[in-house]
């Protein structure tokens, strides 16, 4: 197990709430380290530290990449988010937060609700995406979909010549928070559509709504479409997958989605397939919740959502013109404007 250059892990461990949490701090030069806490049923606890290590680790790349004065950080509770999640144990959670003093922030993840981070804010200042009533900026999903949206036209714009995706075979994976608001840009511009879900309900309301046709096939990567839109898990570009992939360009929300960054990165670009990197254009949800911090409205978080198409299309330029994959083009970008803050604060 790597610790990534970790500035600080945290285990938390409360017996009478039978809380089980690792909170991943990566690192803290742009400011203090912002994500969301993930509540997952894990095997044992080093795949929950596992987990917790390579999520902080991509919130630092994230947010640095995004231009946000906030570092890297994460945090985990190992159990099942529908029986084992209690108002006392989000609480306790909290005090563990609160116990850091501001150098963690923490946010909502899979298994959290707004309402728990509302429990969270009881206890700590240092928590975002509470509810609006209490002074929170919401729902980050819309923004985040709408910035893989701006992402996917930019890929778009770089492979095909043209941002716009009318006509465009775009199969979704995955249409819960995020990708049903995307599969609602990508209708509205009239694109073809398709989705694949393992929850059936959704998939039936979803295609209702918005007129996409639902995946019926057992193997989606082989399926002949222009773009990829993975938005349920991780991993999905993989040694099994990338060798089958029609698809043209690779856009989605979910986290860490080349399986390997590196290998799978590179065979990416060996077979031509533009890859939109997932740090970068699912960043509008963090964009949201930093308004909680910064004070910013709407108007701003459209502003800085929209750029990301910008900021897509100047990594796609620097991978060609230092032969590197986009992933490596879009971390070094990262790197550098951490590396340049230090170096100011040395001064
Ligand atoms: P969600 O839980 O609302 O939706 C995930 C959907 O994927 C569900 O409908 C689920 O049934 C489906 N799914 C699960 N396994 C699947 C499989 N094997 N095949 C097809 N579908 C499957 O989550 P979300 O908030 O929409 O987030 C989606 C992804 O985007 C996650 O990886 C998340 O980490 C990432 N992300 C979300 C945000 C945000 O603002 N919500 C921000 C950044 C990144």
């Amino acid at each position: 197990m790597s610790f990534d250059n970790h500035e600080q892990v945290v285990f938390c461990n409360d017996k009478d709430t039978g809380l089980k949490a690792i909170i991943g701090i990566h690192n803290t030069v742009l400011g203090p380290a912002l994500g969301g806490t993930r509540m997952w049923k894990y095997n044992n606890e080093w795949e929950a530290l596992n987990d917790v290590l390579r999520l902080s680790r991509g919130m630092t790349f994230k947010s640095a990449i995004t231009g946000l004065n906030l570092g890297g950080g994460k945090a985990v509770i190992i159990g099942d988010a529908k029986t084992q999640k209690t108002p006392e144990l989000m609480k306790k959670f909290g005090e563990f937060v609160h116990s850091l003093s501001g150098r963690y922030i923490t946010a909502e993840d899979i298994g959290m609700e707004t309402s728990d981070m509302d429990l969270v804010r009881d206890v700590t200042p240092y928590v975002t995406g509470i509810s609006e009533s209490r002074g929170g900026a919401g729902n980050p999903s819309p923004i985040t979909a709408y910035g893989v949206f701006m992402g996917m036209k930019a890929a778009a714009k770089h492979k095909f010549g043209s941002e716009v995706l009318e006509d465009r075979t775009v199969y979704v994976q995955g249409i819960g928070h995020v990708g049903e608001a995307l599969v609602e840009h990508l209708s509205n511009e009239g694109a073809k559509v398709i989705i694949a879900d393992i929850n059936e309900e959704r998939l039936q309301t979803v295609s209702k709504t918005y007129g996409a046709e639902i995946y019926r096939g057992s193997d989606i990567y082989a399926e002949d479409m222009d773009i990829y839109a993975p938005c349920a898990l991780g991993a999905t570009v993989n040694d099994g997958s990338i060798h089958k992939l029609k698809a043209q360009v690779i856009a989605g929300a979910a986290n860490n989605q080349l399986q390997d960054e590196i290998k799978h990165g590179a065979m990416l670009r060996d077979r031509g397939i533009a890859y939109a990197p997932d740090f970068l254009i699912n960043a509008g949800g963090i964009i949201n919740v930093y308004a909680e911090l910064e004070g910013y409205g709407k108007t701003e978080i459209i502003r800085k959502t929209e750029n990301i198409y910008n900021t897509t299309l100047e990594i796609f330029k620097h991978s060609e013109e230092n032969n590197s994959t986009t992933h490596t083009a879009a971390l070094n970008i990262a790197l550098d404007r951490i590396e340049t803050r230090k170096k100011e604060a040395n001064k």
